[in-house]
């Protein structure tokens, strides 16, 4: 029989796992251990070396892990993936990998409100400078870089309002820069885009949103798209120059396509730190199993209840990609067409007093700061992540005082829309 190329339900399942050898066991196990045992001091020193794969520490690799970081990297069609202990580690140690201090990267401004944070405040004390970029603006891109300009920066669907980003145009501007684009996948999930197939060289994401997806574990990742030639420049010096503690190892003369994954793991995990705890990995396993059910289901739930709160009295605006008249609409139905996502935002009439009325009257959707659990979530900015800011300030973040971030879940669709209402009904 021919192979068959197997497709994404199948892979989000089985990709990277295989029956325990040892055991039988048909589940990943989960590999609660810190160390493991060589073979004897040469197989050691081979290890050490780079000249063997193979565990030797669980800060550095785990195989439940290895398992995730397989399945990823199939899921989202790259070489090679590194799995650590969050989204906000995986941007650390991707960026890592690509600057010193006084380097600096191009990013979109339309951004979760903590990366803009990470970038914008603790970055900064690297020595890395971010400068900021128009998401709807490729050119607006391009005039930032100059010759310490490391990588570009976007999320696919940018957290909170769901923009869809051209990314096909932003990779051609980083790439004529001679540097690679970095895409946060967090907000789509690969089920619902691969930026790799669209011109991105390397994906980060959060796992704690929609791949875990039952907000119980935290867990990022990064693949590696194999598509950037680190050689091509001395940019890089991290992957195209010898590494003095790997006696003299090129990485990228050495590990070819998946060199940055191996960069991130042998140099910048081993030294930052941010491993993923085994017990994460496996929770985080579990969910991408079902990634491609949950992940429909949430955006046709999310379509019918953003299309409810546009013709809702007591709404002025609602701000999603997946509606028809979105001035956004024709780049979500290109580059995602199942569908537009979970998460969005709309603007509940009366303001401030509203917004706070509204969260507070929810009975079934719970009030906190996450996405992509399976429960309905929900956020009101200007009395939470953006309290501490002045009316214009809140309003130039988009986080306006009546902006309130909904992540649809995947209960009964009729439930949600009825807890919205009385909770609307509630706002005067
Ligand atoms: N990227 C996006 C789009 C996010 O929404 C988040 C968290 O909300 C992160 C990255 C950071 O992920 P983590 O909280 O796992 O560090």
């Amino acid at each position: 029989m021919a192979q068959r190329v197997p497709g994404f339900e199948t892979l989000a399942i089985h990709a990277g796992a295989q029956p325990d050898p040892a055991t039988g066991a048909r589940i990943t196990p989960i590999f609660q251990t810190t160390a493991y045992v060589f073979n004897d001091t040469e197989h050691a020193a081979s290890l050490f070396g780079l000249q063997a794969f193979g565990n030797i520490y669980t800060r550095i690799m785990n195989p439940t892990q290895a398992v995730l970081e397989e399945r990823l990297a199939a899921l989202e069609g790259g070489t090679a993936a590194l799995a650590v202990a969050s989204g906000h580690a995986a941007q650390m140690i991707a960026l890592h990998t690509l600057m010193t201090s006084g380097d600096n990267f191009v990013s979109a401004r339309q951004l979760y409100g903590g990366s803009i944070n990470q970038f914008g405040h603790s970055f900064k004390n690297f020595g890395w400078e971010v400068r900021w970029a128009d998401a709807k603006d490729p050119a607006s891109f391009a005039s930032q870089i100059d010759a310490r300009t490391k990588a570009v920066f976007v999320e696919s669907f940018a957290n909170p309002a769901g923009y869809v980003t051209d990314i096909a145009a932003i990779a051609k501007v980083a790439h004529d820069a001679g540097v690679p684009l970095i895409v946060d996948n967090t907000m789509a999930s690969p089920y619902l885009l691969r930026p790799i197939e669209h011109g991105a060289d390397i994906v980060v994401h959060s796992l704690t949103k929609f791949l875990g997806g039952h907000g119980n574990s935290m867990g990022g990742v990064i693949v590696d798209g194999g598509t950037f030639d680190w050689s091509a420049s001395d940019k890089f010096p991290m992957l195209s120059q010898p590494r003095d503690e790997y006696a003299g190892v090129v990485l990228h003369e050495t590990f070819g396509n998946f060199a940055f994954a191996i960069a991130c793991r042998v140099l910048g995990l081993r030294d930052l730190g941010p491993a993923i705890a085994p017990m994460n990995a496996f929770n985080i396993l579990t969910g991408i199993e079902t990634l491609p059910l949950r992940m429909q289901r949430h955006c046709d739930n999310a379509l019918a209840v953003a299309e409810h709160l546009k013709a809702h009295p007591k709404v002025d605006w609602v701000e999603y990609s997946g509606l028809a008249d979105h001035p956004n609409h024709a780049m979500q139905e290109k580059l995602s067409p199942n569908g537009a996502g979970a998460v969005f935002t709309f603007g509940v009439k009366g303001g401030y007093e509203a917004g706070v009325k509204f969260v507070e009257s929810l009975e079934i959707i719970s009030h906190l700061a996450n996405i992509g659990d399976t429960r309905t979530l929900v956020i009101h900015p200007a009395s939470t992540t953006h309290r501490q800011l002045s009316d214009e300030q809140r309003a130039a973040a988009g986080a306006g005082n009546d902006v309130v971030r909904l992540s649809i879940g995947i209960e009964n669709v009729a439930d949600i829309i009825a807890d919205i209402d009385q909770a609307l009904d509630k706002t005067g």
